[in-house]
């Protein structure tokens, strides 16, 4: 993997071999590797290390429970080599601060909006009070939808030193260009590339759109 690449790229495959083929082929030109309930619920924890080999693997399990379930969850991402943990906030303070011990030297990312229409409904409208929590627990980053640019503009405003790592870009309607440019640090891309004829072209098209405004 490369700290070049702002590029992370979701396998939310069924099939784990698939997903090994394709991170195989990609990892060098992309910043990690995210992976979700799709791919862990077939493959099992042990998928974790196996794709570790190639580079640093985020679980994107947001985590929704009550602090002790929530510690148990992110040990067992941290003993099987997870780089990364996704965990929901609107669970409380108590649920997001057991993800936060529990991480040790992982790095946690807190889901404070969503980038899908029903987001609107629930927790878009309370994403700033998500925020506010997530900043005071000394939160590393935060996951802002990139294909919701003014959600996203107002979370880069409230939190200038956070990293924030933005999913919605292809096929959720977001463009790689206009995320970084309006706060994104990381992208997350899956379908648009698990599912293209070219994914290694695809990662390299996303690479040079990023490259493109940061180096302007
Ligand atoms: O295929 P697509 O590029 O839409 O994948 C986006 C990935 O990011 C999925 O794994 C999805 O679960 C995840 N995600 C998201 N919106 C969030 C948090 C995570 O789409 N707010």
């Amino acid at each position: 993997m490369t700290e070049n690449s702002r590029l992370i790229v979701a396998l939310d495959l069924k099939v784990p071999d698939k997903a090994l083929e394709l991170a195989r082929e990609v990892h060098n030109e992309i910043f990690a590797i995210k992976i979700n309930w799709p791919l862990l619920m077939v493959a099992g924890v042990g998928i974790i290390r196996e794709l570790s080999s190639y580079g640093k693997v985020i679980c994107d399990l947001k985590i929704a429970d009550i602090p002790n379930t929530n510690s148990l969850i992110t040990e067992n991402v941290r003993e099987n080599g997870g780089w990364g943990i996704i965990t929901h906030t609107f669970t409380g303070s108590d649920s997001l601060s057991a993800v936060i011990d529990a991480a040790g030297d992982m790095k946690v990312f807190a889901v404070v909006s969503m980038s899908h229409p029903g987001s609107d409904q629930f927790i878009n409208p309370v994403s700033m009070d998500l925020l506010k929590m997530a900043v005071k627990q000394k939160i590393g980053g935060v996951i802002a939808p990139g294909n919701d640019l003014a959600m996203l503009r107002k979370i880069r405003e409230a939190g200038k030193d956070l990293i924030i790592v933005s999913p919605g870009i292809g096929a959720q309607g977001g463009n790689p260009a206009d995320a970084i440019m309006n706060g994104s640090d990381y992208i997350i891309a899956g379908r648009s590339i698990y599912k293209s004829e070219d994914p290694l072209g695809e990662v390299r098209r996303i690479n040079s759109a990023v490259s493109a405004v940061i180096h302007k």
